[in-house]
């Protein structure tokens, strides 16, 4: 089982599967997004999510009309995002993982923005 949490505390989940796959991503949107060098993040099943406490301090920021960024209003922690046309998986920001194991990364997207000081080996 995975727990996680957002940066105050506020907000707090349980996966109750295993991840199976990580995934890093340069894009931009994802660096403005988590104000970092890119986003980390597993796709995973929204039936095994579940939000045991803060589930009101979450918002949804639409970017893209089709994609939800869901973060935590009170501290701004990314938690995860979804697609409305995919609403069975969401995209776990693993930054956010407390408990439980998670895999390497074994997909790098949007390769090309990655900063030539970062050497990542376990994935192409
Ligand atoms: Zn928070
Ligand atoms: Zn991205």
């Amino acid at each position: 089982m995975i727990e996680g949490q957002c940066l105050c505390g506020a907000v707090y989940y349980r996966y109750h599967a295993e991840i199976e796959k990580t995934i890093l991503c340069f894009c931009q949107h994802c660096r403005r997004a988590q104000g970092g060098i890119m986003g980390w993040n597993s796709p995973v099943a929204r039936e095994h999510f579940e939000v045991v406490r803060g589930l009101k301090y979450l918002k949804e920021y639409f970017h893209s009309p089709n994609k939800a960024r869901v973060f935590c209003q009170e501290c701004g922690s990314p938690i995860y995002s979804y697609r409305l046309d995919l609403p069975d998986i969401i995209r776990l920001r693993l930054g956010t993982v407390t408990q439980g194991k998670v895999p390497e990364p074994c997909e790098q997207a949007f390769a090309q923005y990655k900063p030539n000081f970062l050497a990542i080996e376990s994935c192409e």
